[in-house]
């Protein structure tokens, strides 16, 4: 490994990286520029660009010169410039631009080289054993950041509106539209929200950069977040589509199987906890689960920008706010435990818990009518009905005291989390099948 030790004295500073490639740009965050080395940055380029024979890359100076990067040296002066009018940038009050590379595809080794020779131009981890002792720890954080790049560019692929065939309506929320579609170069299918913002340009730029977030998110319980973009006063946020839809449609549901939807939804939040992100808006129609009996959370507050602009258009508090919230103190993750509670009473009863509070038009009601949520004894599951533990369960996340909720590692020790700890995605799995099966006859007749 080439990396001298000065590389490490250089500025923490997480950047984003976007490498401009003949099919558009693929944006990556990197945690800290000064874990960037040449070799990792080329693995990722070759990643994305698999068909190019790239050996070098190149960057823009102030006055748009192209200067070619092909070393750790060259790297180095490269983020130096770069922070440096990063720094520039922030004194003026304006968001930094993301760094823009350009790679250097020679041309395809079929036409350039003659014989058809093929060279492995990776870069050979075991092949400079001189410094293994001195380089192990660095690399393991270079590896890391390596993995990290990979994964944010399949992932974080550019998507272009021109490139979305939208397919079907799936449903409206507060504030935007969510529709199934099908991205043609990515080959997938996808949900894309589109939520109209009248908003600045620079507005628009602060929330594309709060959701930078979504491209870490990394979670099996957590919705694959794809892309991002605003066409006019638009914004559409794509995301990984979920063939069995959203909780809220489902009647009741039975404790077995949400035993172990409880246990996706706990480790989902738990995961965003550990990434300091609250989720805020936990809801059924904010968890969604598919045929193949998985459970993910989906439009959870990254962007404060975002959920202001949205608030700004429309009237009414969420009714499954935690009192709290709902008496406008301050609140953190034990808001989102009470959600969870209020969430799972309501899909066990087939009914929202509160029966004076009548969600006919979706979440949001008159912040009058949410008093009785801050005034009265929360609602309890009726015993006999459900098991102890689920009982016990629901009692304790919807405590009116903020503090006498569990805990993250409370709730995952909670006996009714840990009875359906079971990893059987079958359950889940064939409860949605039929479900969606019994939709289907119904529709028919
Ligand atoms: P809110 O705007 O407060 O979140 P909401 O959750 O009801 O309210 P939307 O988030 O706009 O509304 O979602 C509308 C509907 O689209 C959802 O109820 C759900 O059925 C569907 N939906 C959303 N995301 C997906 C997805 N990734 N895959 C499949 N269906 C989805
Ligand atoms: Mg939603």
């Amino acid at each position: 490994m080439l990396i001298s030790n000065s590389m490490f004295e250089m500025d923490n500073e997480a950047i984003v990286i976007r490498i401009k490639t003949p099919l558009g740009d693929m944006d990556s965050s990197v945690d800290s520029a000064s874990l960037l080395n040449f070799n990792d940055l080329m693995v990722a380029i070759r990643d994305v660009m698999p068909e190019a024979t790239v050996t070098a890359f190149e960057y823009e100076d102030e006055v748009g010169d192209r200067i070619t990067v092909r070393s750790d040296e060259e790297l180095k002066a490269m983020l130096s410039y770069y922070l440096n009018t990063v720094n520039e940038q922030r004194m003026n009050g304006l968001l930094p631009d993301p760094l823009q590379i350009f790679p250097r595809a020679g041309k395809t080794p079929g036409i350039r080289n003659i014989h058809g020779l093929k060279v492995n131009t990776r870069p050979n981890p075991e092949s400079d054993s001189t410094h293994a002792v001195s380089d192990s720890i660095a690399n393991n954080s270079l590896k890391k950041s390596s993995a990290e790049l990979k994964k944010i560019l399949t992932n974080g692929q550019q998507i272009n509106a021109q490139d979305i065939h939208y397919q079907e309506l799936l449903g409206h929320g507060n504030g935007g539209t969510v529709y199934k579609a099908y991205h043609v170069l990515g080959n997938r299918v996808l949900a894309v929200k589109v939520i109209p913002l009248d908003i600045t340009v620079e507005l628009q730029k602060q929330i594309m950069s709060e959701l930078e977030i979504l491209y870490k998110c990394d979670s099996p319980y957590i919705i694959t977040f794809f892309s991002a973009f605003f066409v006019e006063n638009r914004i559409s946020i794509c995301t990984e589509f979920m063939d069995g839809g959203s909780l809220d449609v489902y009647k009741t549901i039975p404790e077995l199987v949400l035993g172990r939807i409880a246990v996706a939804v706990v480790k989902g939040l738990t995961y965003l906890w550990s990434l300091k992100i609250l989720h805020r808006d936990v809801k059924p129609s904010n968890m969604l689960v598919n045929t193949r009996g998985q459970v993910k959370l989906c439009d959870f507050g990254v962007s404060t920008q975002l959920v202001n602009s949205i608030a700004k258009t429309y009237v009414g508090t969420n009714a499954y706010m935690a009192p709290e919230r709902i008496s406008g103190e301050q609140y953190g993750i034990h808001a989102d435990v009470w959600s969870v509670g209020i969430s799972f009473m309501e899909l066990a009863l087939g009914m929202f818990p509160y029966p004076q509070i009548q969600k006919n038009q979706g979440s949001l009601i008159p912040l009058q009518l949410l008093q009785c949520i801050v005034d009265e004894d929360p609602p309890v599951l009726p015993v006999g009905e459900f098991s102890e533990m689920f009982v016990h369960f629901i009692t304790l996340c919807m405590q009116r005291n903020p503090k006498e909720r569990p805990a993250p590692n409370n709730l995952m020790d909670h006996p009714f989390i840990i009875q359906f700890n079971d990893g059987n995605a079958e359950v889940v799995s064939m409860w949605v099948c039929r479900s969606l099966e019994e939709r289907r006859t119904q529709q028919a007749h």
